[in-house]
């Protein structure tokens, strides 16, 4: 009787949701000390497969890598911080939005450099395929600092290691992983002008319509139910 009640759990498996992310990107996705990729996106992904009556499985990735697995089928679903950006909606559907981000400068204690103003002429460092990197290697008649001025690295924890071994001058990241790195790092500090403001939202196949509809009722629903505020105050202390 006991292998039959097994076997039937088996026949009842819930169906998968996919969600690929770069779990370097504190407190939206980092790995624990469990080893287990916990955080922000984490949790809303977890709270909105339940919701769906599916089962969560979380892919770490490379961040420039995310939107080519998600267009092409090999998950279901980004949550990683992603700001929604006209260039990235040509190749894939976004959700609503559900949380704001900032893009911010981080410096040493002892930089000269005191506002956004200072930053010409200097070396920044950026991650990788991200918005703030797409802003920076602009040209100057787009804001930008041009492709000469900045330096690519695979995540926010390399950029800072830079900037403290004296590499770069400076990091443009998302204000949430900036805390988190000027916190984990001595003689850091976060320049009080503000870059750029942004809207993260899930990104899901073109195709899978389907997906994204059930995605945005889930995420509606959560809201509601002052769920999706919960998640985000226990990794975010309001000021
Ligand atoms: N919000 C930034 C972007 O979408 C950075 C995201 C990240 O590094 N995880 O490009």
């Amino acid at each position: 009787m006991m292998f039959a009640l097994v076997g039937c759990q088996g026949a009842t498996e819930k169906e998968v949701l996919t969600m690929g992310t770069n779990a370097a990107f504190p407190p939206y996705e980092f790995v624990d000390a469990d080893n287990n990729i916990v955080g922000i996106d984490a949790e809303i992904a977890a709270a909105v497969a339940d919701k769906l009556g599916m089962e969560l499985e979380i892919k770490d990735m490379a961040f420039d890598s995310l939107i080519t697995a998600v267009s092409s089928g090999s998950i279901d679903v980004v949550l990683a911080g992603m700001t929604v950006t006209p260039e990235r909606a040509e190749s894939v559907n976004f959700s609503d939005s559900y949380a704001t981000g900032i893009q911010v400068v981080i410096v040493t204690e002892d930089s000269a450099i005191a506002t956004i103003d200072d930053l010409e002429g200097k070396k920044i460092g950026v991650q990788s395929g991200t918005t703030g990197d797409f802003y920076c290697s602009d040209t100057p008649e787009n804001g930008g600092y041009g492709e000469d001025a900045v330096s690519r690295y695979d995540n926010g924890a390399l950029a800072v290691a830079a900037l403290q071994n004296g590499q770069v001058d400076c990091v443009v990241i998302d204000n949430e992983p900036a805390k988190a790195f000027v916190e984990a790092n001595e003689g850091l500090k976060i320049l009080e002008t503000e870059y750029i403001t942004e809207e993260y939202a899930a990104a899901i196949a073109k195709e899978n319509v389907e997906l994204l509809d059930k995605f945005n009722a889930a995420l509606a629903e959560l809201e509601a139910e002052g769920k999706l505020d919960e998640i985000i105050g226990k990794y975010i202390k309001a000021e």
